[in-house]
C-alpha cells in the first residue's frame, strides 16, 4: 500500500518502532505466534496490555478525556500495522474495545469513574454476555430475564459462547427487563460481577482442544441498578452500537499481511515435489497474490473506517464488510500454510500452552506444531461476531438497498 505519510507520521512511525524494540518482550512475540487459539490467553495478553497502559497507548480508540491517545486516523493505523508486524499479542477486545466505547459513550460520569480506569489499568477482564441458545444471529430473541427489586436486578437465564468467561470478574449482558413490547424494545444492558453465587462458568471445549468459551448460567445473579447501561429497554441501541465496533473499527489487514509474509518465507522453505520450492509453484503464487491483494485492498477499508470515527461518526454498516472479507481472507491463510505444510501438519497437540519452558516439543517445527489448531479455530471467525451470512444480510439491506 503506498501512503504519503506527512514529516509528523513519519516521525510517529519511528517512535512507535523505538519503543516496539524496546519494550515488547520476546517471550510476548513467541507466546503470540505460539497461540493456535482465536483469542491471546491472560498470561501474556494482559502482560502486554500493562506495558502499553503504562505507556498511555493501550486505548487509541476511547476518547482522549476518557483514556485514549488522542491520536489521528492515520497515527491509529500507523499503531496498528507496527504492533501487528513487530509480531505484538493482540489485546483482549472484550473490555477495550467493546464494553469500554460504550461506557465512554452511554456511561454516566460515575460509571466512567468507577470502570474506564480498571478497564486501562488491567485490574479488571471482561466477558460478553449477549449469544444463548437459540439466540445467536437472531439476538433480539434473547430471553436471559432481569427484573428490578428496589435498586438490584435479579437476573435468571443463561448466555452461551462466552469467551474467556472462566477468566473473567464482570460480564457485560443483554437482558430481557420487558417481555411485554416489541422484542427490540424490551431489551436492557447490564454490566454483572462474576465473583458471586448467581454465576456458574462450565466450559465449552473447540475441535482444537482449545478452552476459550463458556456456558454462563445465571440463577438469581444481582447487579446494582447502578451497573445499568443506558435506561431500561435502550439496550438494543447499545448493542448495535457495540457490535459495529466489534466487526470494525480497527485495523486488522496488517495482521492479515503479516500472515501472508511469513507463508511467502515459508514457501521458500517448502519443495513442490517437482520444481524446487513452492514458491515457485505459479498456482500457490496465484492464491497468495490473490489473499494479499484481497487484504491491501480491505485495508484501505478500514482507514475509510478510521476516517468516520475521527469525524464522531459511528463506523457504520462497512464494518460488515471488513468482518466478512477479513475472517474469509484470515481462514484462506490458514488454509494455505495447511497446504504448504503438507504432512509435518498432522498433528494436533492438546497441551497448552505450547509456548514457555514446560511447551512439548515441536515435531518437525514450530509452524508445524500450531498450524493445524490454527486452521481449526479460525472456522470460528466466520461465526462469531455474527456469522458470514448476518453479514451478507446487513450489507444487502444498508449498503445496496435491496
Ligand atoms: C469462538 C467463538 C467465540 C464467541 N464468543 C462470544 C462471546 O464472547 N459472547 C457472545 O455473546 N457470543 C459469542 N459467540 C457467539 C456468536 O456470536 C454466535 O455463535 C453467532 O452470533 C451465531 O449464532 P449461533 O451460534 O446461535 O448460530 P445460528 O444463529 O443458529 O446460525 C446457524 C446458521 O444459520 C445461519 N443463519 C442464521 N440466521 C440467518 C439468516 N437470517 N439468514 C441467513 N442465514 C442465517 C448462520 O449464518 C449460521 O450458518 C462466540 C462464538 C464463537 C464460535
Amino acid at each position: 500500500m503506498d501512503m504519503n505519510f506527512s514529516k509528523e507520521d513519519l516521525a510517529f512511525r519511528e517512535e512507535v518502532r523505538d519503543f516496539l524494540a524496546e519494550n515488547l518482550p520476546q517471550h510476548l512475540r513467541d507466546g503470540a505466534r505460539r497461540t493456535p487459539g482465536v483469542f491471546v490467553e491472560p498470561d501474556i495478553g494482559m502482560e502486554w496490555h500493562r506495558i502499553l497502559a503504562k505507556k498511555g497507548w493501550v486505548a487509541p480508540h476511547w476518547p482522549k478525556e476518557d483514556g485514549g491517545t488522542g491520536w489521528t486516523p492515520v497515527q491509529k493505523f500507523i499503531f496498528d500495522k507496527e504492533t501487528a508486524l513487530a509480531g505484538a499479542p493482540s489485546l483482549a477486545i472484550l473490555g477495550l474495545r467493546l464494553v469500554g466505547p460504550v461506557i465512554c459513550a452511554f456511561g454516566t460520569p460515575e460509571q466512567k469513574a468507577r470502570f474506564l480506569p480498571r478497564i486501562l489499568s488491567g485490574d479488571d477482564y471482561w466477558c460478553q454476555g449477549y449469544s444463548e441458545p437459540g439466540s445467536g444471529s437472531d439476538l433480539a430473541s434473547l430471553k436471559t430475564t432481569a427484573t428490578l427489586d428496589g435498586d438490584e436486578y435479579t437476573v435468571n437465564g443463561s448466555k452461551i459462547w462466552t469467551t474467556h468467561a472462566h477468566h473473567a470478574n464482570w460480564i457485560f449482558a443483554l437482558v430481557r427487563t420487558d417481555a411485554t413490547v416489541k422484542k427490540q424494545a424490551g431489551i436492557t444492558f447490564l454490566l454483572l460481577p462474576m465473583d458471586q453465587e448467581g454465576i456458574e462458568v462450565t466450559p465449552i471445549h473447540s475441535m482444537s482442544g482449545d478452552h476459550e468459551v463458556n456456558a454462563v448460567f445465571f440463577s438469581d445473579a444481582k447487579t446494582s441498578v447502578e451497573n445499568r447501561i443506558g435506561e431500561e429497554g435502550a439496550g438494543w441501541s447499545i448493542a448495535k452500537f457495540l457490535l459495529e465496533n466489534e466487526r470494525g473499527g480497527s485495523c486488522f489487514a496488517p495482521r492479515l499481511i503479516q500472515g501472508i509474509e511469513r507463508l511467502e518465507e515459508l514457501a521458500q522453505t517448502q519443495p513442490s515435489g517437482v520444481n524446487g520450492a513452492i514458491a515457485h509453484d505459479s498456482r500457490f503464487r496465484d492464491r497468495l497474490a490473490r489473499a494479499k491483494l484481497q487484504a491491501e485492498a480491505l485495508e484501505f477499508t478500514e482507514l475509510r473506517i478510521l476516517a468516520e470515527l475521527a469525524k464522531g461518526r459511528s463506523p457504520g454498516p462497512q464494518t460488515s464488510l471488513v468482518k466478512l472479507l477479513g475472517s474469509n481472507i484470515g481462514q484462506e491463510i490458514d488454509t494455505l500454510r495447511l497446504e504448504l505444510l503438507g504432512t509435518d501438519a498432522l498433528q494436533l497437540p492438546l497441551e497448552r500452552p505450547l509456548y514457555g519452558n514446560e511447551a512439548p516439543e515441536p515435531i518437525g517445527s514450530e509452524i508445524a506444531q500450531t498450524a493445524m489448531g490454527k486452521y481449526l479455530n479460525s472456522r470460528a471467525s466466520t461465526i462469531y461476531g455474527g456469522s458470514d451470512e448476518v453479514q451478507k444480510n446487513i450489507i444487502a439491506k444498508t449498503v445496496l438497498g435491496l
